[in-house]
């Protein structure tokens, strides 16, 4: 699904370099390179603050405890993503409500968010699930009118831009009360093991998490807050520092590798392809997903499997019906679309090293199937 032995080929110099300035210091946690780079990312992301921390679960969950939530405090977030987005919610014991998603963008919907809120209702954790950005300014209107926090999990999108309606836009996970986002090596910004961080434009949340991140220490060996130890070694963060300046870059790559993908599939009687915005980069593309509208999916997948070309089903079970998040409030029918596309989405390899002779292999691999 993902080459991140020729990308490193390419970029082997100034990545080792930088793994070598760590080594050469010795300064494996907390160093410079971990200063330098969330300077750097704050500069990028147009953002006041950048808290590394370990993971994007972490990132998540940190980013949540730094708010003032309560045992019980409902949450709302999408049914069709990563089971990390809900298992937070659940682990500090807050109530996560799960609502469907929108057929053409696969993100939270709107008029769900609303249905779902209740009195007892304090944050919206939006996904911008496969690298596309969420409605943020509806989120953030409703968020607003009923006095919600809106924590965004952008483990997948970092680098998309968010529009709104007056011209002017602001990159995900910038835009509501705080972010998380995940350094995973097969994300669009990945590092060489784990990785994390969590944004913020709030200066007294911004101190609240550096103090939670490290054992809940504002003083050393004070400990004012139940925190916990998360933070992103210096290796890591010298991987990243020199990505950084390559991730535009490499979401252009994804960007047109999309464009080719979708052109080759325009108009199929079966294949529901994304659209993609050639103006506003709303969408980064950190999977390519079809949906096959004919009930073949599966038939598909081993097609192009037989034929050695790698895909996947990003996700398969809708979250509320996962064993662990089951709830009796649920009914089915209030989650049509994800139910759908459980049954009809289907991932191609999506990444920065794709060339014309894969794709074209690739598609015509699939439109092969349905002939
Ligand atoms: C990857 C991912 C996470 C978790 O990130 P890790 O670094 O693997 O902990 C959370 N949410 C979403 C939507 C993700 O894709």
């Amino acid at each position: 699904m993902v080459d991140l032995k020729s990308q490193y080929e390419k970029i082997k110099a100034t990545v080792d370099a930088s793994i070598q300035e760590v080594l050469d210091t010795t300064t494996y946690i907390n160093g410079p390179k971990v200063h330098e780079f969330q300077k750097n990312l704050e500069q990028y992301l147009d953002v006041k603050h950048v808290i590394p921390c370990a993971n994007g679960t972490d990132a998540l969950q940190i980013a949540m405890m730094g708010l003032d939530l309560k045992p019980g405090d409902e949450v709302i977030t999408a049914d069709f993503t990563f089971a990390a987005t809900v298992e937070v919610i659940a682990l500090l014991q807050l109530t996560p409500v799960l609502v469907d998603v929108d057929l053409v963008n696969m993100n939270i919907s709107i008029d769900a968010i609303k249905k779902a809120i209740t009195p007892k209702t304090k944050a919206i954790v939006p996904v911008h699930l496969f690298g596309r950005a969420a409605n943020m300014e509806a989120i953030m209107r409703i968020a607003n009118e009923h006095n919600l926090y809106v924590i965004e999990d952008n483990a997948q999108a970092i680098g998309a831009n968010c529009k709104f309606s007056d011209g002017t836009k602001k990159k995900a996970g910038t835009i509501g009360h705080v972010a998380s986002t995940s350094f995973f090596p097969s994300k669009n910004l990945g590092c060489y093991g784990d990785g994390g961080a969590i944004f913020t434009n709030d200066d007294e949340l911004a101190h609240k998490i550096r103090g939670i991140v490290n054992h809940g220490m504002y003083v050393r060996y004070h400990h004012d807050v139940v925190g916990v130890n998360s933070r992103l070694d210096s290796i890591q963060a010298a991987v990243l520092d020199a990505k950084l300046p390559l991730l535009d870059q490499y979401s252009q790559a994804r960007q047109d590798a999309a464009r080719k993908y979708s052109k080759a599939f325009e108009g199929h009687a079966n294949i529901v392809a994304p659209t993609i915005c050639d103006i506003c980069d709303c969408h980064v593309f950190h999977q390519y997903t079809l949906r096959i509208t004919n009930g073949k999916r599966d038939q598909l997948m081993e097609h192009l499997q037989n034929k050695g070309i790698p895909c996947a089903i990003y996700y398969p079970i809708p979250l509320h019906s996962q064993k662990a998040y089951v709830d009796s409030r649920y009914k089915e029918e209030d989650f049509p679309v994800t139910n759908q596309l459980v049954k009809e989405v289907i991932s191609l390899p999506m990444h920065t090293e794709l060339d014309n002779e894969q794709i074209e292999f690739i598609t015509n691999s699939v439109l092969e199937f349905f002939e």
